[in-house]
C-alpha cells in the first residue's frame, strides 16, 4: 500500500475545497463493520482529478455524483471528471483493528465485554473511513453510529442517543482526518463541569471502581489545567466539551481528539504508584490538553512540522503541571527522563532537525514521533522562552492563534508571529536550533584572567549555538550563588565570574538549555549533589553523568558508586526513580561485562536498601526502591517471601502490581511452575494479567519457554500490541544470556519475513522492546549491521532496528571499557 506523498499532498490541496464528511457506522456485528462515508466538495477546474483513500476488507459500492467508481485498488479511489460541486458515496466493509490501528475491538476477559475505539494515527483513518488523508484537507464532519443498544457511543462532538443502539452527533468544527475519533461499549463514565465545559472520564465497566479512585484527581488536574491554559493562551477551549477516556490496548500514550481525548488505561491506577508516575500521568493531562490549541485548532500543514504540535505540547504539558498542579517539580522528572530521551535520541545516526526541511511522506513521518520531535523540541522551547522572555511569546502565540485558527500554518508562520511579537529576527535562531540537528557539550574552564564557558559539537554536525543559561556555584563563604548569562562560539568569558573563587560549579543550573554538560577536574559530584537544594538541578548532574556513560567517557561503575553513595539523600521521587531505572536496567544489565554484575549490582542493592531503611512507610519512594530491588534479587526465597506478605517494608502492600513484579522475579530466578503461573493468570483474571503471564512465560530460563516464546515473536500473527512487547521484554533477560546468545542470529535473519505482514508499529516494537538489547557483542553490532544492508525494510522497522543498534553499540563500547 503506497503512502502519501508531500507531493500528492500539495497537489490535492489545489484541487479540493469546502470539504465535509458525514460517517455512518455499523458496529452491530463482531466480525466487521461497515461504513457508508458521504465525502462532499468544490473543485475549481472542471474535469479535474484526485483520490481518495480507503483500506477496506470489501468495498460495497462507490459512486461519484451518481456514476459509479471504478478502478478502486491499492488503497486508493480515483476520482475523475470532477464537477464545481461533488458528492462521494462509499459504502464499504473492514476489518477491526487488535494492534490499535483504525478500529480497534478488545474483549475485557474481566466480563467479555466488547469496547471499540477509533485511533487514525498518522495514515490509518482510511482504515474506518474513506477520507482525504492529509492534515491540512480539515474538515466540518458529522458522524452517525448504530451499536449494541447497551454501549455508550462518544465522538469528538456532543451527541444523543436517538433511539436504542443508534446515536447522531453534531457536526464538528472542521478537524483533519487524523483527529477523528469515536468510541463504543459499555464504557463507566463519570461526568462534571467546570468554568461552562462539560466534563467526563471514562474507562471499560471491569474499571468502575478504580475509575471513581482515579476521577477526583484527574478532574482536579483538568480544571487546574484548563484554567492556566485559558490564562496564558487567551482563548477559550476551541471545542466545547472535555471529555477523556481511558481505552484498552491503545498504543501510544494519549491522542489528543478534539473534545474526547483518549489516553491508554494503564493511567487508570489500579493501587498503588509513585508520585513520578502520578506526575507523569498529568503532563500528559496537560500536553493532550494543550493540543486541543496547539494541533486541532491550529494544524500543522505537513508531518515535517509535527514538532509544531508535539514540542509545543510537551513544552506547555510539564510547564503548566509545574504551574498549577501540585506537581511542582515537574521539570525535574522532565530532566531526569524525557530529556535524556531527547539527548539519545538526537545523538543517534538516525538524527534529524526538531523541524526538518522536507518528509517526503507519511510512512517516513512515522518515525519522526521521537526523542527529537517531543523533548528536544521541548528543551528548545524552554530555551526559547529563557531568551525571548515569557511576554513576548505569549504575545507571539495569542496572535498566532488568532491568524491561523481552524486552519493550518508551519514553521515560518510560528516564526512570523514570534518575531513580530519580540521584535526580534528570529531565522538564524531558528537556523541553529531547529533545522541543525544534534547537541552541543559546555565545559566550565578556569582561564588565566578568570572562567569561561567552552563549548564543542560534534565533528559531523558542527553547528554551535546561542544559549541562554544560568551558572551555579559554591563561594568561599560557602554559600550557593547564581547567575544568569549568554554563551555563544566555542569560547565565551564570563567577566562578572573573574577573580570570584568557586568551587563546584554546575553549567546549566535551571535546565534552561539543551547542551551536555561537563564539570571541572576538582568537582566532587557526591558534594555538589548535596548542596544543591532544587531537584531540577540535581536531575541535571544525574543527567550528566549518566551522559558520560553512554558517551563512554566514564565507566559505568563510576555512575553506580555515585548511586550507592548518594541516592539516598535524593528527596525528588522523579529523580531517584529513573536514576534506579537506568542504574539496574542499562548500567549493570547492559554496560557491565557479565563478571562484573554481581558488583554493580550490589550497588543499586546498597542504594535500594538504605533508601527503604529510610522511607516513609507507604509512600513513593519506598515502593520506587522496593520494584528495583525485586527486579535483582538473585535468590527466589526472600520473593517468596514477600509473595506470602511476610517480611515486607512497613507500609507496603502486595497489589497486582507488585505481585507480577515478584512473579517475574520468580520466573527468571526459574523457580515458577506452569501450573503456578496459570494459577495467577485465573486469579487476575484481566487483559493485564494474561500480558504479565506471557510476560512471565518468555521469562522462564529453561530451552523450551525460550524456544514457545521466540516461535510467538518470529511467526504469532495473532499477538496484540501489548503482548508482543512483553514477551520480547520477557525473553531477552541480561541473566539469560547463555540460552538467548543462540537466537541474536536468528532474530535478525528470521524476523524480517513478518514484515509481510506486521504493521509498522508491530514491526516497531520487534526493533525495540523485543530487540536483543542485552547480547551487547560486537557479533549482535554485526548481524543487525547484515540485516539493515538488505533492500527492501519497512522504514519504521529499520529506523528501530538501527536505533536500537546505536545503543547496542554505546553498550558494547562500555563493557570493553574497564
Ligand atoms: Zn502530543
Amino acid at each position: 500500500m503506497a503512502s502519501l506523498t508531500f507531493d500528492e499532498a500539495k497537489t490535492r490541496v489545489g484541487v479540493v475545497r469546502d470539504l465535509r464528511y458525514e460517517l455512518d457506522f455499523d458496529l452491530t456485528s463482531s466480525e466487521s463493520f461497515r461504513t457508508t462515508t458521504v465525502v462532499r466538495f468544490g473543485a475549481d477546474e472542471p474535469g479535474a482529478e484526485t483520490f481518495l483513500e480507503l483500506r477496506p476488507t470489501r468495498l460495497i459500492s462507490a459512486t461519484l455524483n451518481g456514476r459509479e467508481i471504478a478502478g478502486f485498488a491499492e488503497g486508493r479511489l480515483p476520482l475523475t471528471g470532477l464537477a464545481g460541486r461533488n458528492e462521494v458515496v462509499v459504502v464499504a466493509e473492514y476489518a477491526y483493528s487488535h494492534v490499535g490501528e483504525g478500529l480497534h475491538r478488545f474483549v475485557d476477559p474481566a466480563d467479555g465485554e466488547a469496547y471499540v475505539y477509533a485511533q487514525p494515527s498518522i495514515a490509518e483513518a482510511p482504515l474506518f473511513m474513506a477520507c482525504f488523508d492529509q492534515p491540512d484537507l480539515k474538515a466540518p464532519i458529522t458522524i452517525r453510529v448504530t451499536a449494541d443498544p447497551s454501549w455508550i457511543v462518544r465522538s469528538n462532538a456532543a451527541g444523543t442517543q436517538t433511539e436504542p443502539g443508534r446515536w447522531e452527533f453534531a457536526e464538528t468544527k472542521p478537524v483533519a482526518t487524523y483527529l477523528i475519533t469515536i468510541i463504543g461499549g459499555p464504557y463507566a463514565e463519570i461526568r462534571d463541569e467546570h468554568d461552562g465545559i462539560p466534563l467526563a472520564l471514562y474507562a471499560r465497566k471491569s474499571y468502575t471502581e478504580a475509575l471513581a479512585e482515579n476521577a477526583p484527581e484527574l478532574f482536579e488536574l483538568t480544571k487546574q489545567c484548563l484554567d492556566r491554559y485559558h490564562e496564558l493562551f487567551g482563548i477559550r477551549l476551541p471545542f466545547g466539551k472535555y471529555e477523556q477516556a481511558f481505552v484498552p490496548e491503545f498504543t501510544w500514550g494519549a491522542m489528543e481528539f478534539p473534545g474526547l481525548v483518549v489516553f491508554r488505561d494503564e493511567y487508570i491506577y489500579r493501587g498503588p504508584v509513585t508520585d513520578t508516575e502520578r506526575s507523569r500521568r498529568a503532563s500528559i493531562v496537560a500536553h493532550e490538553m494543550a493540543h486541543m490549541w496547539f494541533g486541532d485548532l491550529v494544524t500543522m500543514r505537513w508531518w515535517d512540522d509535527i514538532w509544531l504540535n508535539e514540542s509545543f505540547a510537551t513544552y506547555m504539558g510539564y510547564r503548566v503541571t509545574a504551574e498549577a498542579t501540585r506537581f511542582t517539580d515537574a521539570w525535574a522528572d522532565f530532566a531526569s527522563e524525557r530529556k535524556i530521551w531527547g539527548y539519545g535520541a538526537d545523538q543517534r545516526p538516525s538524527t534529524h532537525p526538531v523541524a526538518p526541511v522536507f518528509v517526503a511522506d507519511t510512512e517516513s513521518a512515522f518515525a519522526n514521533f521521537d526523542g527529537i520531535s517531543y523533548a528536544k523540541g521541548c528543551a528548545t522551547l524552554r530555551q526559547l522562552v529563557a531568551w525571548l522572555g515569557d511576554d513576548a511569546f505569549f504575545a507571539g502565540l495569542r496572535a498566532h492563534f488568532d491568524k491561523h485558527a481552524w486552519g493550518n500554518a508551519t514553521l515560518d508562520d510560528l516564526l512570523a508571529s514570534l518575531s513580530a511579537a519580540s521584535g526580534r529576527d528570529l531565522s538564524a535562531w531558528a537556523d541553529k536550533w531547529l533545522r541543525s540537528p544534534q547537541v552541543n557539550t559546555l565545559h566550565p574552564v578556569r582561564t588565566a584572567d578568570g572562567f569561561a564557558v567552552e563549548q564543542t559539537a560534534p565533528a559531523a554536525y558542527p553547528t554551535l549555538r546561542p544559549h541562554r543559561i544560568g551558572i551555579s556555584w559554591t563561594s568561599a563563604d560557602g554559600v550557593r550563588q547564581r547567575i544568569e548569562t549568554d554563551v555563544d562560539g566555542p569560547l565565551t568569558a564570563v567577566g562578572e565570574l573573574a577573580g570570584v573563587e568557586m568551587e563546584d560549579v554546575l553549567l546549566n543550573n535551571g535546565d534552561l538549555s539543551f547542551a551536555k554538560i561537563r564539570f571541572t577536574p576538582d568537582t566532587d559530584l557526591a558534594r555538589l549533589l548535596g548542596r544543591l537544594e532544587s531537584p531540577l538541578d540535581r536531575a541535571v548532574v544525574w543527567g550528566a553523568v549518566w551522559d558520560a556513560v553512554r558517551d563512554g567517557e566514564v565507566p559505568a561503575m563510576t555512575f553506580l558508586d555515585l548511586v550507592r553513595s548518594s541516592l539516598a539523600a535524593e528527596t525528588h521521587v522523579g529523580v531517584a526513580e529513573h536514576m534506579l531505572g537506568f542504574a539496574r536496567g542499562i548500567a549493570v544489565n547492559r554496560f557491565l561485562p557479565v563478571d562484573a554484575r554481581p558488583a554493580g549490582q550490589a550497588a543499586v542493592d546498597d542504594a535500594c536498601e538504605a533508601i527503604l531503611a529510610q522511607a516513609t512507610p507507604g509512600g513513593s519512594l519506598q515502593l520506587a526502591a522496593f520494584r528495583t530491588l525485586i527486579s535483582g534479587m538473585t535468590s527466589a526465597e526472600p520473593v517468596r517471601a514477600w509473595l506470602a506478605g511476610q517480611d515486607l517494608p512497613a507500609g507496603l502492600t502486595v497489589d497486582d502490581e507488585v505481585r507480577w513484579t515478584l512473579l517475574l522475579r520468580l520466573a527468571v530466578l526459574g523457580d515458577l511452575t506452569e501450573a503456578e503461573l496459570d494459577a495467577e493468570q485465573t486469579r487476575d483474571g484481566t487483559a493485564r494479567g494474561a500480558v504479565e503471564a506471557a510476560r512471565c512465560r518468555a521469562a522462564r530460563p529453561d530451552a523450551a519457554a525460550k524456544a514457545a516464546a521466540f516461535e510467538q515473536i518470529v511467526r504469532d500473527r495473532e499477538l496484540s500490541n501489548r503482548m508482543l512487547e512483553a514477551i520480547g521484554q520477557g525473553f531477552w533477560r541480561a541473566e539469560h544470556w547463555e540460552l538467548t546468545d543462540a537466537y541474536v542470529e536468528r532474530y535478525f535473519t528470521e524476523l524480517p519475513a513478518s514484515q509481510e505482514w506486521r504493521s509498522g508499529y508491530l514491526l516497531a516494537t520487534l526493533g525495540g522492546a523485543a530487540f536483543p538489547a542485552t547480547a551487547a557483542y560486537t557479533s549482535t553490532v554485526e548481524a543487525a549491521e547484515r540485516m539493515l544492508a538488505q533492500p527492501g525494510l519497512n522504514t519504521q522497522f529499520a529506523r528501530s532496528i538501527a536505533d536500537s543498534t546505536d545503543d547496542l553499540r554505546r553498550a558494547v563500547r562500555q563493557r570493553n571499557l574497564r
